[in-house]
């Protein structure tokens, strides 16, 4: 791939590069947030999954006015009040001044006694969860574990969120997104699939909004799967998809709908993109087109500081890593996909 072709091929990559974002998911909460008003009045906000931490720059940004990651002081909210803002992760991230980081699992119960205790035992106004597991590869596997993670991170939810407040988390819109719905309709009084404009249009990646936290009267919160967990799961989820009790959440697509595309390939030089986009008829984005395209040699915008792969790459420079032999990758003549 060329020095600029990401920059090229994706342009909220180039502009989180440009505005100083730690990854393009910052303009998916921003979007969000600009659709549903999440964060108006928020004091007390909850990052799950944060690393590298451009939900957390969103939020220091958003809730506390600062206008860079080092910016020092208190900082205080639109209302004029100091905001509180927990970032949870297992791997550390760069400081971000005005946000608590904690390195920690959000599958644990401890995780959400920790955030409580930086919230002087107060709850909080929303969480957010933008958490992935590491792919493997195994579609239905990763599915899963992505499920389980959603689900983690509504426990917490659970434990950390004052009756009121809001939940928002990513989610893939697969087979078992009914059950989602239907289990966050008995604790939220609103539920919405989100799609902002920054999420490739060709990826299933939804966040689910949920506003109005409302557990059911004498609800104790657990971190235990309730839902996968009950006896009759397969069944209740076969009976989602037979219409019968179907969980359905609105579906609201965020972010200007002529605005830049994330699935689109533009110019570096987006003046000229303009004149393009003119002469073929196609909507022209509102938001501002930078006079020159700068190329940034930092890429990512804020590699992680303590990397899965860190001790790989250290044995690769070591030449300590052992290598696949091409005997162990060959597919075995008539295998089960029967591709040779
Ligand atoms: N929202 C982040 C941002 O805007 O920079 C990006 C989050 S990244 C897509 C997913 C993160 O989920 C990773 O940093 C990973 O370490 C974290 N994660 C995965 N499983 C987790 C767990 N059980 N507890 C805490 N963090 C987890």
């Amino acid at each position: 791939m060329g020095k600029s072709s990401k920059d090229k091929r994706d342009i909220y990559y180039r502009f989180a590069k440009e505005e100083g974002w730690r990854a393009r998911s910052a303009y998916k909460l921003m979007q969000i947030d600009d659709e549903f008003q999440i964060l108006k009045g928020v004091k007390r906000a909850v990052d799950l999954c944060a690393a590298p931490g451009s939900w957390s720059q969103v939020l220091s940004r958003r809730l506390l006015g600062r206008k860079s990651d080092d910016e020092p002081g208190e900082g205080t909210s639109a209302e004029g009040e100091a905001a509180k803002i927990v970032a949870v992760d297992l791997q550390p991230m760069s400081p971000i001044e005005g946000v608590i980081q904690l390195k920690g699992d959000i599958t644990e119960e401890r995780t959400a006694y920790e955030i409580i205790n930086h919230f002087d035992g107060c709850k909080a106004d929303i969480v957010v969860c933008d958490g992935a597991p590491d792919v493997t590869g195994l579609h239905s596997l990763d599915e899963y574990m992505q499920s389980q993670l959603i689900l983690s991170a509504f426990n917490i939810a659970t434990f950390v969120l004052k009756p009121g407040g809001d939940f928002v988390a990513k989610i893939f819109r697969a087979k078992n997104a009914s059950l989602l719905y239907v289990q966050m309709k008995q604790f939220f009084k609103e539920v919405y699939a989100a799609k902002p404009k920054a999420s490739r249009q060709s990826s299933c990646e939804a966040f689910i909004v949920c506003r109005n936290y409302q557990p059911p009267e004498g609800y104790v919160p657990t971190m235990i799967n309730r839902m996968t967990n009950m006896k009759g799961y397969d069944s209740y989820v076969s009976s989602l998809t037979d219409g019968h009790l179907r969980g359905i959440a609105k579906f609201v697509a965020c972010g200007d709908l002529s605005g830049w595309d994330s699935d689109r390939s533009y110019s570096l030089d987006l003046q000229a993109e303009r004149k393009t986009l003119e002469l073929n008829g196609v909507p022209i984005p509102n938001a501002t087109f930078p006079e020159k395209y700068v190329y940034r040699e930092l890429q990512p915008v804020q590699p992680p500081t303590e990397p899965a792969y860190k001790i790989a790459v250290q044995l690769k420079k070591e030449r300590k890593l052992a290598r696949t032999s091409d005997a162990q990758l060959q597919v075995p003549r008539n295998s089960a996909n029967g591709s040779e």
